[in-house]
């Protein structure tokens, strides 16, 4: 006889496949693609930049971003500055009072734990997991700022779960419905495989991004419509409340082209 734990498990609805999640992401990189080919910051650099982009937008953050480096012309100077100038340097991308001493504070503590250098690059070299676990040491560094940097600034296959990724992961059930989103870095990593953690990365922010909104999904029009469980409920609730899904998105129309690369300052796009 099964006991009520086992039987609660039995009714669980599986997750999505890793063989699914790869057809999905070739789906949404057919519908974004191709995304530009990723232009790098040094790992301390993308640090700095993930603690700028919290709670503002990619322009904001990019703004704040140029300023401080114009300002300040290196991060060991920022790491040697006044919180009040950094404040001032950073105020376009908002939070400026929470963001200054948190960017002094986890490059103080890069300096004292790595022999006064704020070189991260040496973290290339480790094993994922040690890299993952030397990051999270720092202050505020969570799962998804470590992936980001390990991802983004060091090309190493790191999952970096945002509020985005984690919707559509849920509505797809790329996860299950009660995995938080740190466990589900874990998670997504174990489906994916390293070469495309990028590509998973850059898709779902898009589909997130652009279709499949917290609010007014457009699930009518969606690229992963036939595989998506909650494409039902979701449109029944729309017609229900008399929202349009078809609603688009301020940055124009969804289809090839128009992905946009999540993480790095709009001012290194288009460079040299
Ligand atoms: S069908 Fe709707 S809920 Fe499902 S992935 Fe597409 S937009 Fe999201």
């Amino acid at each position: 006889m099964p006991t009520q734990a086992q039987t609660k498990k039995q009714r669980r609805s599986p997750t999505m496949s890793a063989a699914r999640v790869a057809r999905a992401v070739e789906l949404m990189a057919q519908e974004y693609g191709p995304f530009p080919a990723e232009r790098r910051l040094p790992p301390t650099e993308e640090m700095v930049f993930t603690i700028l982009s919290q709670h503002t937008s990619d322009v904001n953050s990019g703004r704040a971003f140029a300023r401080l480096m114009d300002r300040f012309g290196s991060l060991e100077a920022v790491a040697r500055g006044d919180i009040s100038d950094i404040e001032e340097a950073i105020a376009p991308g908002g939070l400026a009072k929470v963001k200054a001493p948190r960017i002094r504070e986890v490059l103080d503590k890069v300096l004292e734990l790595n022999g006064g250098s704020l070189d991260l690059s040496f973290l290339r070299e480790m094993p994922l997991a040690e890299a993952k676990a030397w990051l999270r040491q720092l202050p505020g560094i969570g799962p998804k700022s470590a992936g980001i940097v390990l991802n983004f600034s060091l090309g190493m296959p790191a999952m970096a779960i945002d509020t985005h990724i984690y919707r559509v992961c849920q509505r797809l059930r790329a996860i299950d419905a009660r995995t938080n989103a740190d466990k589900a870095h874990d998670v997504m990593e174990a489906k994916v495989p390293p070469e495309e953690v990028f590509n998973f990365h850059v898709a779902f922010i898009n589909h997130g991004r652009r279709v499949c909104r917290a609010q007014h999904p457009l699930c009518s029009e969606c690229v992963v419509g036939e595989m998506c469980p909650s494409r039902g409920k979701l449109m029944a609730k729309m017609a229900k409340t008399g929202k349009s899904s078809r609603i688009r998105t301020a940055s124009g129309p969804v289809g090839a082209g128009s992905g946009t690369l999540p993480h790095v300052p709009p001012v290194l796009i288009g460079t040299e």
